[in-house]
């Protein structure tokens, strides 16, 4: 298969499914290491096939701009996920403040379009003094509501709600994948170290990551073409939420070593985007791990 030849099929529960070519690694937004017109061209050097464009304070409504972004990015092999604004809850008391919340990841869905992005990842909200399930209800509603007019519009992109790293944010694990189940075109973004923190620094060796892998595959049937997001973190001094993102073998965890080797016993293929302060190097220190893990593995 081409290396770009991504290929949509819809399956059950996992919405707008990306079938990737192969497990790819990037930063969360634009490289650190060189000026943003270059990115691509630095990102292909590298060896790097991924990046996640943040559009986590508002969303760009001028569309070649992104086309522009999108073909460079592809004639460099890099394929694009985007971030949607962090100003949205799905869960909110007030009316309109959940229609805005909509109208954003709308706008997120057909920003992703123009630059060929195949996933937008978003944070769903906040419980807003509401009880977990009624909070989670909510954003489903609201989710089917976004759903039906991307497919009136034909627009196929997936949403990817994310795993959220503060107690007080809708999106434990189960609740982001009773999304997927319940709603077509979400596929959810897994990020561990918000599970890690939510959870109260919860993984801490490879059987950790094994039980969050074994319920994901469970729910969803399939691992493959799942957007991750990975770094260390610092929890908060309660112990349970995320202070603040560490380089990879900062210390804090969670490591991503047993990660990697669970990837490659299950042989999956995932986007995994490095949300590290350093970006780029971690990307290439996972993917040097990961590649030395499959190596040794095939020896
Ligand atoms: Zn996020």
């Amino acid at each position: 298969m081409d290396e770009l030849d991504l290929c949509l099929l819809s399956a059950p529960y996992m919405g707008v499914n990306v079938r990737l070519d192969r497990t790819r690694f990037g930063p969360a937004g634009f490289p650190m290491g060189c000026p943003k017109e270059k990115a691509f061209e630095y990102l292909q050097k590298l060896g790097l096939g991924a990046m996640e464009y943040q559009a986590v304070r508002r969303v760009p409504t001028k569309l070649d701009p992104l086309k522009e972004i999108g073909k460079e990015a592809k004639e460099r092999g890099i394929i694009l996920t985007l971030h949607a604004p962090y100003a949205i809850n799905l869960a909110s008391k007030e009316r309109e403040k959940v229609f805005k919340s909509i109208e954003r990841l709308y706008l997120s869905a057909k920003a992703a379009e123009a630059m060929g992005a195949t996933h937008v990842t978003f944070h769903p909200g906040y419980y807003s003094e509401r009880e977990p399930e009624e909070a989670l209800k909510l954003a489903i509603k609201a989710l089917d509501d976004l759903v039906r007019r991307l497919k009136d519009e034909n627009l196929r992109i997936e949403l990817g709600p994310e795993t959220t790293g503060k107690p007080s944010q809708l999106g434990s694990l189960d609740e982001v994948l009773r999304m997927a189940e319940e709603v077509d075109f979400v596929s959810p973004t897994i990020d561990f170290a918000h599970i890690h923190a939510r959870e109260g620094g919860s993984i801490r060796g490879r059987e950790d990551y094994a039980r969050i892998l074994d319920k994901v595959e469970g729910r969803l049937g399939s691992l493959n073409g799942l957007v991750v997001h990975f770094t260390e973190v610092e929890l908060t001094a309660s112990g349970k939420g995320e202070k603040m993102h560490h380089e990879l073998g900062s210390g804090y965890g969670p490591d991503f070593k047993p990660l990697a080797i669970e990837m490659v016993e299950r042989g999956v293929k995932w986007l995994v985007i490095s949300e590290s302060p350093l970006l780029e190097e971690d990307s290439l220190k996972m993917k040097r791990i990961y590649m030395g893990i499959r190596k040794r593995r095939t020896k």
